[in-house]
């Protein structure tokens, strides 16, 4: 059955799961319900993720092209994952700068980052489509047919990144089904929902990408908690540790040949330090002894960096390392003893490390594949948004109403009013981020709602909605309740952030707490002034009438006051101060215009104004209460 099966030409065409490493590529697939990793050009599961393009056209990928990295370094590019998505004036990109990079032509083509091959430019995007192509070729030839293929990136890639992917999918020719979180891809692998209930790390070094995500299992449905890592940090940063003191050891000439050869050396002195205490390289005709102790020293500040990374996750999933009941190793770099002691250590617990970490991934990958393909509902994946969603209010602060870290698809709502007396538009804002005003956080869009019927201030009630739906795509839709008068936009909050960016700003967020607080509340309180000060003078134009002796001088005194104060003060103190003594002074005419204005209300005035009156009042009201709640 199972033969005729894979030989039938008439099957279905089978998906597979794609690993698409930034050392080593996998492709997978489910065969007789279980995942198997399909054997490469190379002849095994891995494939390095190296592509070598000769002159006259010739490519190499894998093996073959590694061993073109020593003689003609500049024609052999590794690592292209890390350039995915990134533009040639990126920090990042001068950072890893490896490479030789062709100068770009014009604006657009500094979009994409070129590697300059003396004969021709490629793509980020060029040599990942060539490593699919390859093990594209690799499934065609073992499964017959390839109906399509979920393919994974880190967690935090943004969508420059992931589109830069599906991109490369395409190139190559492969209908990409889903991208997956790696992460995600390995708790698949190990089949976690089966368990019903837990909380599980996902710990995953890679050659160059480190990922740790929070996820949590409810009645056999993952919940991604949190993410967190650093997409530049990784097996390779260890090699560039031994490569240094290789070279400095050996004391030879440092010819980009040389170099190359030191991190050959080194990552093979990595890789024999893993079962042996001690290994010795040659380079240059000069032996270099590492003992295993002094690497777990050197890599000592990588290993801490991972750490930050994954408290700061658990802190973000609200939980501490001890209620996590189950830690998966992934990526090759696990293997090191040192990475294993420090992960036990640091969540109390022997790791789960039944699966090969270097094909995790591409199990799970092939095991959503095949779901896809069966379009089965099993498994619900949920993912989180990176940072707070808001829009901006009066006076330049924030309204969170998405949080970071809340898993998506979601949805929330927020009701605004208007601040000026027959506004018939509102300007919403949306912003992302974390910081308290909106200067500093993300705009992501901008946009009106018009033809809001004329209404004193305050009356109207706009409702706010966001919903963030399972591909990331923000909808806002904004409407007045009175007059139902709507208008929807679409957003796409990661769009153009990278990861370095997502950081940095939940960086600054931390840093900035306090002084952004102090900033959002002097905002805030400043446009309250405003807000009271405009109320009360209409108050005093409208019901001139019903003010007693000596009450319109007091009152103009305070409304001077406040208004000196918001002007100067450089916090909200003396602000808040003057508003409550402006509501003290007001207080009972506020009450007496209500009164009179209830009395009055069949007797000509309209309801709008009587209701105006009432919401005065009530305003005063409220301000009064939260003076008492301060005191
Ligand atoms: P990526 O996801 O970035 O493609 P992998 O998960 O394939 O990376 O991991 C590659 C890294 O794992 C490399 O740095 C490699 O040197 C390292 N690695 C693989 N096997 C071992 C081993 N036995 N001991 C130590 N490191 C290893
Ligand atoms: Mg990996």
């Amino acid at each position: 059955m199972v033969l005729l099966d894979i030989f039938d030409p008439k099957a279905a065409p089978r998906a597979i799961g794609i690993d698409l490493g930034t050392t080593n590529s996998i492709v997978a697939a489910v065969r007789e319900g279980r995942p198997v990793a399909l054997t490469t050009c190379d002849g095994t599961a891995l494939l390095p993720s190296v592509v070598y393009y000769g002159g006259a056209g010739q490519t190499a990928v894998g093996r073959a092209a590694q061993a073109r990295a020593t003689t003609e370094p500049e024609r052999t590019i590794k690592s292209a994952k890390r350039f995915m998505g990134r533009g040639a004036d990126d920090p990042e990109t001068k950072r890893l700068g490896a490479y030789k990079f062709a100068t770009p032509e014009s604006e657009s083509d500094a979009k994409i980052v070129r590697f300059d091959l003396g004969w021709t430019t490629k793509t980020p995007i060029d040599v990942s489509a060539e490593i699919l192509r390859s093990l594209k070729t690799s499934a065609v030839d073992q499964l017959r047919s390839v109906g399509g293929a979920v393919i994974t990136v880190p967690a935090y890639f943004d969508d420059a990144q992931r589109q830069a992917t599906r991109d490369a999918g395409r190139l190559a020719g492969l209908e990409v089904l889903r991208l997956l979180n790696e992460p995600t891809a390995a708790a698949l692998a190990y089949g976690l929902e089966k368990q019903k209930n837990g909380l599980f790390a996902v710990y995953d070094l890679g050659g160059g990408t480190f990922d740790v995500t929070i996820l949590s299992l409810e009645d056999g449905v993952f919940q991604v908690k949190s993410t967190g890592g650093d997409s530049a940090l990784g097996g390779d940063d260890m090699d560039r540790e031994i490569a240094e003191r290789l070279l400095v050891a050996t004391n030879v000439e440092r010819t980009p040949e040389m170099v190359s050869s030191a991190l050959v050396l080194a990552r093979r002195a990595k890789h024999e330090l893993t079962d042996a205490p001690e290994t010795t390289v040659t380079l240059g005709d000069v032996p270099f002894k590492v003992e295993r102790h002094e690497f777990d020293k050197w890599i000592e500040p990588l290993l801490e960096r991972t750490g930050r990374a994954c408290r700061r996750a658990l802190r973000d999933a609200n939980v501490s390392a001890s209620e996590v009941d189950g830690v998966i190793l992934v990526g090759g770099a696990t293997r090191v003893p040192a990475v294993r002691a420090f992960v036990e250590k640091l969540f109390g617990k022997p790791a789960l490390d039944d699966i090969d970490p270097d094909l995790v991934v591409a199990y799970g990958a092939a095991v959503q594949a095949d779901l896809l393909a069966k379009s089965s509902d099993e498994i619900l994946l949920l993912d989180v948004l990176p940072l707070s969603l808001g829009v901006e209010t009066m006076g330049g602060g924030v309204d969170r109403i998405l949080p970071r870290n809340t898993t998506i698809p979601a949805g929330a709502r927020a009701t605004f009013t208007t601040y000026a007396d027959n506004q018939t538009g509102f300007e919403i804002h949306v912003v992302q981020g974390e910081r308290e005003l909106s200067k500093d956080c993300r705009s992501l869009a901008r946009f009106s709602l018009k033809g809001v019927p004329p209404m004193p201030a305050g009356m109207a009630r706009l409702d706010v909605s966001f919903d963030v739906d399972e591909n990331g795509l923000l909808h806002v839709t904004a409407s007045e309740r009175t007059t139902g008068v709507t208008q929807t936009i679409e957003v796409r909050p990661s769009y153009g952030l990278s990861d370095e960016e997502v950081e940095q700003m939940l960086i600054d967020a931390l840093d900035y707490g306090e002084t952004d607080l102090e900033a959002r509340r002097l905002a805030d309180t400043r446009v309250e002034a405003e807000r009271i000060a405009l109320a009360t003078r209409k108050a005093l134009v409208a019901d001139r009438a019903l003010l007693v002796e000596g009450e319109l001088e007091t009152i103009e005194k305070a409304l001077e006051s406040l208004s000196a104060a918001s002007r100067e003060a450089e916090s909200a103190s003396p602000i808040q101060r003057a508003i409550d003594a402006l509501a003290d002074a007001t207080h009972a005419f506020a009450q007496r215009r209500m009164n009179h204005a209830i009395q009055t209300a069949l007797s000509g005035k309209t309801l709008t104004e009587t209701a105006e009156r009432v919401e005065h009042a009530a305003g005063i009201e409220a301000h009064l209460e939260q003076k008492r709640e301060r005191a």
